[in-house]
């Protein structure tokens, strides 16, 4: 199916990448609202976010403010000038927020990842010119997020825009959803004039990624950046950890290096999409090692036998180290890798033996 899409940029707003909409996760209080607009307005940004009714991951926690937030947002329309933009979950945030003359509204991750939400909130538009911005959703599948595109293309609406903030996963390593970003760069070769925006506070879950998400996303030619941002970040209600003052955005904006796309890009692009799926092969490769080590570690419980066994381990660094040298690759290097994944072996051996 083809997607011919029209400009999401709206008057005023400067073309050149990147296009920010930046504001706290959820409107608080009015004063919460009216202070970090008016601060992220005297620095330049022209469209502000804030979430009005907030998906939580367990009941209990701060589920928004609701429709009364909707007065609030139109308070900085009115006092600041810039465009607002907040979350649609169901028809009912669709009408509201429409009703109260949101500029641009979003699809949430957790939401996009079910096509009969989806599918409510399309048919909810159908007749409406306004703009929608589709996270990815939560699980890393790339159909199911085209998907909504085409259900929201399919309404009628041609400003369509994507947010890229990550994927979540079951263990939490270094961010809070990995940003995979083959994905977005191959939704990109899909869909090459869909604009895409990332969302570093989302995928890296801590202030101080911010800034290396927004220099990586710019150096893949995303073409803007959802960040957020709060007066007091601190005391926020929801995802503190992950949003900064409006002047910490205005210093990590102004720290971007914006490279001009052409075809280097490009190709860099495409051989950075390689090194990410071979990272991946290698990933999975180790966790097939591991698990056959795993086994090996029951055989020898079962037959009694030491777990180190020194003439294999010298055997396996001589003979894979002489492989890698025929391969190019530097021997210590290789020597250093086999070494630790060795000690991994061992180690997850020793787990099977205390058993
Ligand atoms: C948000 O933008 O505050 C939000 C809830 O994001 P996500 O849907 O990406 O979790
Ligand atoms: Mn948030």
């Amino acid at each position: 199916m083809e997607i011919v899409l029209e400009s999401i940029l709206l008057p005023g707003v400067d073309e050149q990448r990147p296009i920010v909409i930046a504001g706290p996760c959820s409107a608080e209080t009015e004063e919460q609202v009216m202070e970090t607009a008016k601060c992220l307005a005297n620095r330049g940004t022209k469209i502000f976010r804030a979430g009005i009714w907030k998906p939580r991951t367990k009941p209990g926690g701060f589920e928004g403010v609701g429709v009364e937030g909707l007065s609030w947002l139109k308070r900085v329309k009115k006092e600041t000038g810039m465009y607002v933009a907040t979350e649609v979950a169901t028809k009912d945030h669709v009408f509201e927020a429409l009703k109260a003359g949101i500029d641009i509204l979003w699809i949430g991750a957790r939401t996009s990842a079910n096509p009969f939400a989806v599918q409510e909130i399309a048919d909810a538009l159908k007749g409406v010119d306004v703009p929608v911005l589709i996270k990815n959703p939560v699980n890393p599948d790339l159909e199911l997020w085209i998907g909504a595109i085409q259900r929201i293309y399919n309404a009628g609406i041609r400003r369509i825009g994507v947010i890229h903030r990550g994927f979540s996963s079951y263990e939490k390593k270094m961010y809070r959803n990995s940003p995979l970003w083959h994905i977005p760069i191959e939704l990109r070769r899909r869909i090459p004039n869909l604009p895409i925006f990332c969302d570093p506070s989302h995928i890296g879950g801590k202030r101080e990624l911010i800034a290396p998400l927004c220099q990586q996303a710019m150096d893949l030619s995303f073409d803007g950046l959802i960040i957020e941002s709060h007066c007091d970040p601190d005391k926020a209600w929801s995802d503190a950890s992950q949003q900064i003052t409006p002047e910490v955005l205005d210093y990590v904006l102004n720290l971007l290096v914006i490279r001009e796309s052409n075809q280097s890009t490009e190709n860099l692009a495409e051989l950075r999409r390689q090194i990410d799926g071979i990272d991946e092969q290698l990933l999975e490769l180790l966790a097939k090692r591991m698990r056959i080590s795993r086994e090996i570690g029951i055989y020898k419980k079962e037959h009694n036998m030491p777990i180190l066994q020194s003439p294999r381990y010298s055997e396996i660094l001589e003979k894979r180290s002489n492989i890698g040298k025929q391969m190019d690759l530097n021997t210590e290097f290789v020597k250093s890798i086999l070494k630790n994944i060795h000690e991994e072996s061992v180690q997850q051996q020793m787990i099977i033996m205390n058993k």
